[in-house]
């Protein structure tokens, strides 16, 4: 089974403690679908934590797997955290892919009750503001419990690393999806934000539904006028932003507030070139 981490991951210790994604539906997400979703027991967790620790006993780092770590319940998340505390006495910090909805399962209490156990950083996709853009896509979140979900959880101190996916509104909502989307990370506030361009991927329902023409993904201009508009509508005062996901037209990096100047004037001055391809999304990436 494929196992999927964030890009910022790469020299963290990762350990599989639950098998997919308890939702599973996104149409555009093709990560779990060989994938039933499993919660392992406890005794299995252990014998994985075991297993880590040999190859690396002095890990600071640690990203659980898969889907939505968040989803176990409180008892278990907090006995998994324990234990990794008590196994790794190095450990800085243990970061994991959470759903509003999971994170929204626990209480303010509870999130506080995990910081204090080196639970870090959140990856939560919100991928969009826009709520029909949401619908169609089939999260199982509206934006506002996402928005919620991040406030709750960065009210405990955790971090939020929220995803946004460039074009999944289509033409038909682009401008609406990239206003609410703004709207809603300028009220979530998120530590780290990541825009990424969506690509259908064969086996997906977006897939299917760009083949029968019911999805129209954005050319490359448009891909990149929608996240010049998005990052225009920013107003964050603390966050780290990154567009150089592979999917990404432009690579791009930089901080908010302070490179949101910059981030725009690259981005229109790019739109201005006439060298973007207006008639089609341009070459699929190499690889996802
Ligand atoms: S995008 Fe996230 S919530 Fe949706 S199916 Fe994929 S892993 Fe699950």
């Amino acid at each position: 089974m494929t196992l999927f981490r964030p890009p910022a991951e790469a020299y963290s210790l990762i350990i599989r403690i639950m098998d997919g994604c308890p939702w599973n539906q996104c149409t555009f997400c093709g990560m779990y679908k060989d994938a039933s979703c499993r919660f392992q027991s406890m005794d299995e967790i252990e014998a994985s934590i075991s297993s880590a620790r040999e190859t690396d006993p002095q890990a600071k780092r640690i990203f659980l797997a898969d889907g939505d770590v968040m989803a176990l319940s409180h008892k278990k998340l907090k006995a998994v955290l324990e234990t990794l505390n008590t196994r790794f006495p190095r450990l800085a910090r243990v970061n994991v892919y959470a759903n509003g909805h999971s994170i929204l399962q626990k209480s303010p209490t509870e999130l506080y009750e995990l910081k204090a156990l080196k639970l870090n950083t959140l990856y939560m996709g919100l991928e969009s503001g826009h709520e029909e853009t949401l619908r169609m896509a089939k999260k199982r979140e509206t934006a506002e419990e996402m928005i919620e979900a991040g406030q709750r959880a960065q009210a405990a101190g955790l971090k939020m690393s929220v995803m946004i996916l460039i074009g999944l509104g289509g033409i038909k909502n682009t401008l609406l999806h990239s206003a609410a989307t703004a709207a809603a990370l300028n009220r979530m506030q998120p530590r780290l934000l990541s825009a990424l361009r969506v690509i259908p991927i064969p086996g997906t329902e977006l897939y299917d539904q760009e083949q029968s023409g019911t999805f129209t993904q954005l050319t490359e201009f448009q891909a990149l006028e929608e996240l010049r508009k998005t990052i225009q509508g920013l107003d964050l005062e603390s966050t780290v932003f990154r567009a150089n996901h592979s999917s990404n037209i432009l690579p791009m990096e930089g901080r908010f507030p302070k490179d949101r100047g910059r981030l725009v004037e690259e981005l229109a001055s790019l739109l201005a070139s006439g060298t973007l391809d207006e008639k089609s999304p341009g070459p699929p990436p190499v690889s996802l």
